[in-house]
């Protein structure tokens, strides 16, 4: 018998997450105590990473009928994931100067740092992408080199004889479908999942961090709600000829689990799903998008680092050139594609932002106790914008 429509599990994570909040509210000592639902949830998740991103390039590459194909599909994804990230930066950039968060305040320390400061420099950046030896990238689950050798994998297989590389495409075929079956019955917990996650993080933060930087936390969430409901629907709808808005209603339940675990990389498994059962992007587009843009492409990120930094600069008085702010555009652009897709990696690429215009890597500790909550929204963002590419890609394909 079909289920019902209103007990889908869109709605029931939509659920989930406003009982998770009412939970971690209310009853914040067991919240703690059931957080071990949603590492269970989040641990079943992160599982399926690595085979499906493994396994999703190198079909999607393989399937390709030319070399062309290829290449036009990865200029495209390119083109998009740049001038988007630009667009968020220059969002971020552009709704800070009017709305000026933090100017005149003074706000005190509460929290003090404890990551590890990293020296982030170009160089290491660069030499992150090749992994020296694969097996150790897999087992340490770095994707950025595991794409990358995934890539060089499926381009050489192309060069390869035509039986040959059939078998190869036939055991990653089958190791997707697998892994998107597995997919399926961990998506069907989400709701539980979310509900003990939500209610550990507002357990664990609190309320009352946002109250202190409200400029700040409004700010950011201002500029992330126009880059979501307007500059990436414009885009969809001006390029790809495509309601973005009936698109992101059959797709919505990557965003939200997005925004419930705060981890794009974690959200993979059920952006490919819903991407190909209810978005109609087809296998090829979405293994290639979106596992490339859930490690490179994130908008949230890079708006909100634009703006993190320019509020810190705000609140310690020290005012940013021009020349610094377009400082900012390039390391933000670069730090969000270095960040990984788990949560708080932007607050820890912020180091290397702060560290580009001469603020202090010590002073994220002044946006720390909202980082977490900011998280939420931004990595929601990130999918959205992996999701939008996916299907304007597949339409411009189409043409
Ligand atoms: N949590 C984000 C993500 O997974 C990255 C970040 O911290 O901004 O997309």
């Amino acid at each position: 018998m079909a289920r019902p429509k209103l007990l889908n599990v869109e709605n029931l994570t939509l659920l989930g997450i406003v009982l998770g909040v009412v939970y971690g509210s209310f009853w914040p000592e067991v919240a703690l105590h059931t957080d071990v639902v949603g590492t269970l949830y989040l641990k079943l998740l992160k599982m399926l990473i690595i085979p499906l991103v493994v396994a999703s390039i190198f079909i999607a590459i393989t399937s390709l009928s030319s070399k062309e194909e290829l290449k036009s599909i990865g200029l495209k994804a390119f083109v998009y994931y740049l001038s988007t990230t630009a667009l968020a930066v220059t969002l971020g950039l552009v709704v800070f100067n009017i709305i000026q968060p933090g100017a005149g305040e003074h706000i005190l320390q509460t929290q003090t740092l404890n990551i590890a400061k990293k020296e982030l420099s170009l160089s290491d950046f660069l030499l992150s992408f090749v992994p020296a030896n694969i097996f150790e990238a897999l087992s340490k689950g770095s994707i950025l080199p595991i794409i990358f050798f995934t890539i060089f994998f499926a381009v050489g297989a192309l060069f390869i004889q035509e039986s040959k590389r059939q078998t190869l495409y036939s055991f990653f075929d089958a190791v997707n479908d697998a892994m998107m079956e597995l997919a399926k019955w961990v998506i069907a917990l989400t709701p539980i999942g979310v509900f003990s996650l939500i209610g550990a993080t507002v357990a664990k933060n609190g309320l009352t961090p946002l109250l202190q930087l409200y400029s700040y936390v409004l700010t950011v969430l201002a500029a992330l709600a126009i880059h979501a409901v307007i500059v990436l629907p414009a885009i969809g709808y001006i390029f790809g000829r495509f309601n973005p808005y009936a698109y992101f209603l059959r797709i919505k339940e990557a965003p939200l689990i997005a925004f419930s675990t705060a981890s794009s990389s974690a959200t993979l498994p059920v952006s490919l799903e819903v991407a190909e059962t209810k978005g109609g992007v087809s296998k090829k587009v979405a293994g290639f998008v979106l596992p490339l843009g859930a490690t490179i492409n994130m908008d949230g990120t890079a708006l909100y680092e634009s703006i993190a930094v320019m509020f810190i600069a705000n609140i310690s008085g020290v005012e940013l050139t021009l020349a610094q702010q377009l400082t900012v555009f390039l390391t933000v652009t670069f730090a969000s594609i270095g960040a990984a897709g788990i949560p708080g990696a932007g607050l820890i690429m912020m180091t290397m932002v702060l560290d580009s215009v001469g603020l202090p890597a010590s002073s994220i500790a002044l946006i720390i106790a909202v980082d977490r909550f900011l998280d939420m929204f931004r990595t929601a963002v990130n999918n959205w914008g992996d999701l939008l590419g996916a299907r304007l890609i597949e339409a411009l394909l189409r043409r």
